[in-house]
């Protein structure tokens, strides 16, 4: 139970968010804000666009995830200095204030794929299982964006789906832009033996990201004069930082990416008792929950000393500037990764037991402590599918 009266408010709770939350509500009254009713675990969504059951152990209601901290369901629409406005789920907004304040909203996608924007732990769930059931018709299907995203959603589709026909569309001179070029090019070696046609150096033209992921065949035509052919477009771009919220009042602590600038104590730039962490910060390293877990580490301690009163000694975190460390799952039994004290790792095995086989669901139920559960096995996904597609 809290045993302070100061108060900390959190907005959003995803990994940055949730995980604070959990730290600092042994000892605090915590309000968290979010738009979701659940925490889903973010690397487990390509497995279940794929695998529907896999997103059971994945999507945890946040009454379970954090039973001590008030939920309150809406967004954080406008932040300043002196208020922070929520518009709740039933459209009303109110005013919440706290002693520290929180900014964790993260980032958001061209598309629900990975993340979804708002909605229930139903409503999600259902999302798979609809998404799952247009896969299975689809022949063709092309994926915009080669960054670790879209190639972990190819790794899934041509495993479970070797007959698909899939291609990578990536604007930029490689895929998997954000890490080693011999990762990236093992990843491509992978999906080129599973007959997945990766372009590099060519964009769509006339078209807009939509989140319309149950539309018609079409052609897209790129900025080279090709024509591509689908059933199935995938748009796996994105990852903009959620910080709307920032831009009419205070434009000035935006970077010019969007992200909001913290100082060496996760401080927001000239704030004494507000801090962002994760995603959404300015902080020169690969945006991973890899890193957001150091982040929360030195937050916590620094709140902690805001909440006690303390005006120095505070812990100060390094970004990972060029920390190449990342794991690109390739399907439930391949991957390829830089892993820290080993480097570049391309034995399946390893990469099965590093992410590929869990997707990583056991460590962050472990870190809200909530029960382990079963993460049911990619085999049970494949003869669903198979069952599926008898029927
Ligand atoms: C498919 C996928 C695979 C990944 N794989 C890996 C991996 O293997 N290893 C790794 O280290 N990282 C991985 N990442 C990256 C990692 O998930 C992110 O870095 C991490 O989730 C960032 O945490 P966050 O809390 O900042 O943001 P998020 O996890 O994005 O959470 C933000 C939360 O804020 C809420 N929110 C948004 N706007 C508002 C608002 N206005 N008001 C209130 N709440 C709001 C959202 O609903 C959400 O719950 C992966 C990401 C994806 C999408």
């Amino acid at each position: 139970m809290p045993l302070a009266s100061k108060t900390v408010a959190i907005f959003g709770g995803g990994i940055a968010g949730a995980s604070l939350a959990r730290r600092l509500s042994r000892d605090y009254p915590v309000t968290l804000v979010d738009p979701l009713d659940y925490f889903e675990v973010p690397m487990s969504a390509p497995r279940s666009l794929v695998a529907p059951n896999f997103a059971e152990p994945a999507i945890i209601p946040f009454p379970e995830a954090l039973p001590t901290v008030r939920h309150i369901r809406g967004r954080l629409i406008e932040w300043s200095t002196d208020a922070a406005n929520v518009q709740h789920i039933d459209g009303h907004t109110s005013t919440l204030s706290s002693d520290v304040s929180v900014l964790a909203t993260g980032s958001r996608f061209s598309s629900p794929l990975v993340r979804s924007e708002g909605g229930t732990l139903e409503e999600r769930k259902a999302f798979y299982s609809r998404f799952h059931f247009r896969l299975l018709q689809a022949r063709n299907v092309l994926i915009v964006g080669g960054g670790p995203i879209g190639i972990e959603i190819a790794g899934e589709i041509s495993e479970t789906f070797p007959d698909k026909r899939l291609t990578v569309l990536e604007a930029g001179p490689r895929i998997l832009g954000g890490t080693s070029p011999k990762l990236a090019a093992h990843a491509q070696r992978v999906l080129a033996e599973r007959g997945v046609a990766v372009i590099v150096n060519e964009r769509l033209v006339g078209r807009q990201p939509t989140d319309d992921l149950f539309g018609t065949e079409g052609e897209a035509e790129t900025d080279r004069g090709r024509t591509l052919s689908y059933d199935l477009l995938l748009w796996c771009i994105g990852g903009r930082p959620n910080t709307a919220f920032m831009r009419s009042q205070h434009p000035e602590l935006l970077d010019s990416a969007g992200r909001i600038k913290v100082d060496r104590s996760l401080r927001v730039c000239g704030q004494s008792s507000v801090f962002a962490i994760g995603d959404i910060t300015d902080l020169t390293e690969n945006k991973m929950a890899w890193h957001v877990q150091g982040q929360v580490k030195v937050a916590e301690a620094n709140i902690r000393s805001v909440l006690e009163g303390r005006s120095d000694g505070f812990k100060h975190y390094k970004a990972k500037t060029n920390d190449p460390t990342m794991v690109v799952t390739l399907g439930s039994r391949a991957g390829v990764s830089h892993l820290p004290g080993l480097g570049l790792v391309t034995a399946g095995w390893l990469n099965r037991m590093a992410k590929s086989a869990h997707m990583l669901i056991p460590k962050y139920r472990k870190a809200l402590g909530v029960p382990k559960a079963d993460v049911l096995t990619h085999e049970i996904g494949i003869r669903e599918t198979a069952a599926a597609r008898e029927r």
